[in-house]
């Protein structure tokens, strides 16, 4: 390049150097303001004590990474600020690099409490419409784009997470120099507005969540390759969270996805197909799986799908045996089936929806009650437990009882993909005919979002119905209660 020369010792010659402007802007949304507006409203009514805090105007406060300006409540201020540290830290790991400057915030409660003047034009604009914008600088070397240099001031309101989304683009600018495409940036600043330690589950603004649900899915293709602009709508970064979310925590793609991440910040020639090319087929099923099963709680590395398992035809007398976890999605039971065939099934074992739940059967049955605070023996009831509403519930098709054992198929085309039958019931002895032709999956009914705390495993045998010996009814599942009686009686 012709403006390259070798560094000489004249370190003032700073030729190499050109200068990089971003502005990376956080949306509005006239819904989510006027519902914080008035919650704000209500607050400021029963504090007179933080109003009259206020009046004194911004104020300054500082933690390890951050410096902030604000006229939130003395408070208030701190509070935000450690969950800022928080979050720092948590991306930091994730991404693997501290980081390298200390963050400038502006949180702006009031803007009438703030001098003219006292912030950018910009900011105030961003503010002013109830949102938030990260302004950053970075010198790089005009050689390699090399990063050596960088500023990121935030400007946010105080309202939700807007401060921490922002956080997150300040954060990548300093230490990467930018923030990759926005499909990815915005995403991942959504995330940083949810990270919580040791905890993957979905936790979303009940709104992001509703509209989430209640849309038609956006197409993956469209979130990655569609035109996107940075501060376009909250339900435009609604689907970037969903994707990076997902992206972040099924286990299938989350090694990946950060090396994409860091290879986008550093500005190397990666593109989202070219990672993951040839998985895009399972990455769209999963996406899709993932929307349709939303909810607060939903786990997606749980209900992750497991691609390595090899499938194949049942054949004679030989049966397919398998474990199945509750606590887990749809499990590859490795047989395929055929549309309009008959299947025996014989299922061993017992399992539990909740930590002081009842031992159950395949067939939701319960055989052993949960243990008393008295420690007294209880009568062993076979009931099964209400059924439960869930988007699984199928036509013509008795509701399952919570805890029975569902068979799916996994049908594919090469043309259009991955899709799923409906769901049909399995349970502990019996027969089923495969609705479609595919890949058989299994697994225990519970609520989508509430399978993180089941436990125990079935043992499934299946096998083609009328070939060979059938397979046996198992053997009843006895339990007791341990008599565990208090000594003080
Ligand atoms: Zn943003």
């Amino acid at each position: 390049m012709s403006h390259f020369r070798p560094m000489s010792c004249n370190r003032s010659r700073r030729q190499l150097i050109v200068l990089l402007f971003m502005a990376v802007v956080t949306f509005s949304s006239a819904t989510l303001t006027n519902a914080a507006e008035e919650k704000t409203k209500r607050r400021r009514k029963s504090r007179k004590a933080a109003a009259a805090e206020q009046a004194a105007g911004p104020r300054n406060y500082r933690s390890k990474n951050f410096i902030m300006h604000t006229d939130l409540p003395k408070k208030e201020a701190q509070d935000l600020l450690k969950r800022m540290e928080t979050m720092l830290r948590l991306i930091s790991r994730y991404w693997g690099a501290p980081c390298r400057k200390t963050i400038e915030c502006y949180v702006v409660k009031d803007l009438q409490k703030w001098p003219p003047g006292s912030l950018h034009p910009r900011g105030v604009q961003s503010i002013a419409a109830g949102g938030g914008v990260t302004l950053s600088q970075s010198q790089a070397l005009l050689s390699n784009q090399q990063i050596i240099d960088a500023d990121a001031v935030v400007y946010a309101v105080a309202k939700r997470g807007v401060p921490l989304h922002e956080a997150v683009h300040a954060y990548c600018a300093l230490t990467f120099g930018r923030t990759g495409p926005t499909w990815y940036s915005e995403g991942m600043a959504e995330m940083g507005n949810y990270w919580r330690q040791n905890d993957s589950s979905v936790k979303l603004e009940p709104i992001v969540l509703q509209y989430l649900q209640n849309s038609e899915t956006k197409k993956l293709e469209e979130i990655v390759y569609g035109a996107q602009i940075s501060g376009d709508s909250w339900r435009e970064y609604a689907w970037r969270w969903a994707l990076c979310h997902l992206l972040a925590n099924n286990p299938n793609y989350a090694k990946r996805f950060r090396p994409l991440g860091l290879a986008l910040l550093n500005k190397q020639n990666v593109d989202f197909k070219q990672v993951y090319g040839a998985m895009f087929q399972e990455i769209v099923f999963e996406y899709e799986f993932f929307i349709q099963h939303l909810d607060q709680g939903l786990r997606s590395d749980l209900i992750s799908f497991d691609w390595k398992r090899k499938f194949r035809k049942s054949r004679g007398n030989s049966r397919v045996r398998v474990k199945i976890s509750a606590g887990r999605g749809w499990q590859p039971s490795g047989l395929m089936v055929d549309a309009e065939i008959e299947y025996q099934f014989s299922v061993e074992g017992h399992w539990k929806l909740a930590k002081k739940g009842p031992e159950l059967d395949a067939d939701g049955t319960v055989i052993l009650p949960p243990p008393t605070p008295d420690g007294n023996d209880k009568v062993i009831v076979s009931a099964k437990p209400a059924p439960e509403k869930s988007a699984d519930a199928n036509d013509g098709n008795e509701a399952p009882a919570a805890g029975q054992l569902l068979g799916i198929v996994l049908v594919y085309d090469e043309d259009t993909g991955y899709r799923l039958s409906k769901p049909f019931n399995l349970g502990r002895y019996g027969t089923f005919t495969a609705p479609a032709t595919g890949n058989l999956y299994l697994r225990c009914h519970d609520k989508w979002n509430e399978i993180a705390d089941n436990s125990g495993t079935v043992s499934a045998s299946i096998k083609e119905q009328g070939m060979g010996a059938p397979l046996k009814e198992p053997n009843a599942e006895v339990l007791r209660t341990n008599k565990v009686r208090s000594t003080n009686k």
